[in-house]
C-alpha cells in the first residue's frame, strides 16, 4: 500500500526510531509520545484495522502481543503498561494500518476512560 504511512515506514521510505523488527512485525517509537514510553507495534503486512484481520493473521497478532510485553519492559515500563488498539471511527483510529500502542513509563498511565 504505497499511500499508507506505516507501509512506507516498513518499506524504509519514511524513517522511524526502530525498537524491534522481525519478518512479520516492526516496533517503533510513536512520533508524538503521550507517555514516557509510547511504542507502536505493527504487522508488516498491510491490515487496515483489527476488524480487517483474518484467522491467518492470528499467529502474527499473538506474537505481537507477546513481543509488546517484552518491549514495554525494555523501553522503560517494567512495572506495568497499557496496550491500546484504536479501531475504526468509534475507536478514533487515525492511521488505517493495524497498530498496537504500548504506553507506560515509571508512573501509572491513569484511568482507562472517564465514566459515562
Ligand atoms: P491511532 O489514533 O491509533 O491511529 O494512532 C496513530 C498514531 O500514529 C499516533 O499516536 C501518531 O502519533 C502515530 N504516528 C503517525 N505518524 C507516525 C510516524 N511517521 N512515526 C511514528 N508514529 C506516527
Ligand atoms: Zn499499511
Amino acid at each position: 500500500m504505497s499511500d499508507c504511512i506505516f507501509c512506507r515506514i516498513v518499506a524504509g521510505e519514511i524513517p522511524c526510531r526502530k525498537v524491534y523488527e522481525d519478518d512479520d512485525m516492526l516496533a517503533f517509537h510513536d512520533i508524538s509520545p503521550m507517555r514516557p514510553v509510547h511504542v507502536l507495534v505493527i504487522p508488516k503486512k498491510h491490515i487496515a484495522s483489527l476488524t480487517a484481520a483474518t484467522p491467518e493473521d492470528a499467529p502474527t497478532l499473538g506474537r505481537m502481543l507477546a513481543k509488546a510485553s517484552e518491549i514495554a519492559v525494555t523501553a522503560g515500563s517494567a512495572d506495568g503498561f497499557r496496550l491500546i488498539i484504536n479501531t475504526g471511527r468509534v475507536g478514533h483510529q487515525e492511521v488505517p494500518h493495524l497498530h498496537l500502542h504500548i504506553v507506560g513509563g515509571p508512573d501509572p498511565v491513569g484511568p482507562m476512560l472517564k465514566p459515562i
